[in-house]
């Protein structure tokens, strides 16, 4: 995983020693001299991770992380703090000017590229789901981001695993003021309550008796439900290998024993904070996508997803010599119901045709609404005496039950027609396939209407 990583001290030996460490490491680096010039390289973009020196002349380094969090232009780029000495002050004011992280002075290899890479692959997600909802931007995202949820400030809900009793109370009244801690002994059973509850991170003691902490680390990576859940491990002195193929598994952050209560809460809510954040670009995108390509008034795909998808279909029905048909459905004297009760009552016959339709189609098979009053049903796996059952299926449905009208209760006797196609091989192109399945519904409605024409292969 290469990154771009910007480093910021106004002192030249300073910049080297941290510039040549992280190019051994294969990352790109830029380098800045005072925070002037660290604000405009990261304005211009491609800034993965600053790390930044706390005191410089001028402009000091708090203030230059304050104005990259209050920029949006810059706001979602990480920012380590640097500083001279461990002093919790400084922390607490880092904290409160949005850094992500912090480093001491002299900065330790191990915390260097651990705090550095786990950085990167958080901004790399957050960058993936940024760059997946504005492609799509006809929705409000940046303001959906912007806006905080309620209980977005709330309480974080931690899940602990420690075998030993004494030290997961110490953590626990640690984080008294910050989060509701669960406390787990047995490392299994954690790991199943980890993907039971809506956790925000858990922290994972690395002393176990007979449980291989990293085990439990790529169990949770590795199950749905957990995959973006926040692990920081909390390791004891000399867990350097441990800690490192950790992170390699996606740990996101550790702290080693004894444990300093500021930055335990330092680090817990720079991961909380953080999966808010991707917690909400996914809902955002999936909202994004979802109405993208959903028929806003029945609910079914809709024809850009059809468009889309039916290709995908279509391939692969092809290169594994399956079979695959198509069905259009047009609802007989549609115009008449809308002239008779109004464009809502021929809205309610839209939905509730729309409801009977995935009643009778299997979960994998497509049904989008292609226009007005016009649907289709793409079919895998399906030969057209199949398609041509599941069509007639379809019309006796509509026909044998009238249709009801939300607004005044009336019934409507309602027939539909369908005409189905299947794929012909070896020459067939989607535009054939849809071609013979519009014909067929064409000598549906011209044969006298509520019936089936198949135009099997
Ligand atoms: P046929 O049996 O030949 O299919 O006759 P038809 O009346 O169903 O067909 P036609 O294509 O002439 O009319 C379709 C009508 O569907 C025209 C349009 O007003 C109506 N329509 C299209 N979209 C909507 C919609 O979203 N809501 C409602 N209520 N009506 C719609
Ligand atoms: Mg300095
Ligand atoms: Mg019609």
């Amino acid at each position: 995983m290469t990154a771009r990583i910007l480093v910021v001290d106004d002192i030249p030996a300073n910049v080297k020693l941290l510039e040549v460490r992280l190019l051994a490491e294969y990352f790109e680096v830029l380098t800045a001299s005072s925070g002037i010039e660290a604000l405009e390289t990261c304005e211009n973009g491609k800034v993965d991770v600053v790390l930044l020196d706390v005191m410089m002349p001028g402009m000091d380094g708090f203030e230059v992380c304050r104005r990259l969090k209050a920029d949006p232009a810059t706001s979602h780029i990480p920012v380590v703090m640097v500083t001279a000495l461990d002093q919790t002050s400084d922390r607490i004011r880092g904290l409160n000017v949005g850094a992500d992280d912090f480093l001491t002075k002299p900065v330790n290899d191990l915390q260097l590229m651990t705090r550095v890479k786990s950085l990167v692959r958080l901004k790399a997600l957050s960058d993936e789901l940024r760059l997946r909802a504005t492609t799509t931007r006809d929705i409000g995202i940046e303001e959906l981001l912007g806006r905080k949820p309620s209980g977005d400030d709330g309480r974080a809900r931690v899940l602990l695993i420690d075998e030993r009793a004494s030290s997961g109370e110490r953590i626990v009244d640690h984080l008294r003021d910050e989060a509701d801690v669960d406390v787990q002994s047995d490392p299994q059973t954690g790991l199943f309550e980890a993907a039971e509850a809506p956790y925000e991170c858990v922290l994972i003691s690395t002393a176990m008796a007979d449980f291989d902490p990293l085990r439990l680390c790529s169990q949770l990576r590795s199950l749905d439900r957990t995959r973006f859940l926040p692990i920081m491990l909390l390791a004891d002195p000399g867990d350097d290998s441990l800690l490192i193929r950790g992170l390699e598994l996606g740990v996101n952050d550790y702290l080693v024993r004894p444990i300093d209560r500021q930055e335990l809460i330092a680090r817990l809510r720079t991961q909380v904070k953080r999966k808010r954040y991707n917690d909400r670009l996914r809902a955002s995108v999936a909202q994004t996508i979802e109405m993208a390509v959903t028929d806003g008034l029945t609910g079914l795909h809709n024809r850009r997803y059809l468009d889309s998808h039916l290709s995908t279909l279509f391939d692969r029905a092809v290169s594994r010599r399956r079979p695959l048909s198509l069905m259009i459905a047009d609802l007989d004297r549609f115009k008449s119901i809308n002239d008779t009760f109004g464009h809502d009552g021929g809205d309610d016959v839209l939905r509730e045709f729309a409801r009977r339709l995935r009643q009778n189609v299997r979960g994998i098979d497509l049904a989008c609404r292609y226009g007005g009053e016009e649907f289709v049903v793409v079919m895998p796996d399906t030969d057209g005496a199949i398609a041509e059952r599941v069509a007639e299926r379809i019309r006796t449905q509509i026909e044998a039950t009238p249709f009801r009208l939300s607004r005044d209760g009336a019934e409507i006797a309602m027939t539909v027609s369908l005409g189905v196609s299947t794929l012909r091989r070896p020459n067939d192109t989607i535009a054939d396939l849809i071609k013979r399945a519009d014909i067929a519904l064409y000598e549906a409605k011209s044969g006298g209407r509520n019936r089936v024409v198949a135009k099997a292969a």
